[in-house]
C-alpha cells in the first residue's frame, strides 16, 4: 500500500516536515493541509511589511502550492482546515473552505 503522510499546517514547520518527508521517501503521497491561503511565507518579514520597508506583499511569499507540487510532488492544499484527527483510525477530518465540502483523509500507519 502507498505510504500517505498528512501534515497539518504549512509555513515553516509544516513545509519543512513535508520536504524532509520527501527527501526520506520519494514514493510517498505527501499532503499538506493549510487553513490560510498561503502555504509558505516569511513570518519574519511581516514587521518590515507593516513598517513599509517591504512594499511588495508578494515578496513575502516563499513558495506556492503549484511550485511544491512541481518540485517536490507535494500536494499542498490551502484553505483546508483540519478540525479533527483520529490517531487510532488514522483519519483526518476538516473542511475545504473554498468549496465548503467536508474533508476526510485516511493516512497509512
Ligand atoms: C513577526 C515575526 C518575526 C519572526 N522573526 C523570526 C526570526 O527572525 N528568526 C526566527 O528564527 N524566527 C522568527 N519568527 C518565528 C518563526 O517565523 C516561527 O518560528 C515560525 O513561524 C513558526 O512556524 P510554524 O510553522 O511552527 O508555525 P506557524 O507559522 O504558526 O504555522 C502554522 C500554520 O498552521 C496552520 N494551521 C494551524 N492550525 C491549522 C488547522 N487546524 N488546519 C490547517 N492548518 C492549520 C496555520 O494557518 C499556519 O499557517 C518570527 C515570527 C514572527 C511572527
Amino acid at each position: 500500500m502507498e505510504l500517505r503522510i498528512v501534515i497539518i499546517g504549512g509555513v515553516a514547520g509544516g513545509m519543512s516536515a513535508a520536504t524532509r518527508a520527501r527527501r526520506m521517501n520519494e514514493h510517498a503521497s505527501i499532503i499538506v493541509l493549510e487553513k490560510s491561503g498561503y502555504v509558505s511565507f516569511a513570518n519574519c518579514g511581516l514587521p518590515y511589511f507593516i513598517g513599509g520597508q517591504i512594499q511588495n506583499e508578494e515578496s513575502l511569499f516563499l513558495t506556492t502550492p503549484e511550485r511544491v507540487a512541481k518540485r517536490y510532488r507535494i500536494d499542498a492544499r490551502v484553505h483546508h482546515e483540519v478540525t479533527r484527527i483520529d490517531r487510532q483510525a488514522h483519519l483526518v477530518e476538516g473542511t475545504n473552505h473554498k468549496t465548503g465540502e467536508k474533508l476526510v483523509l485516511h493516512t497509512t500507519s
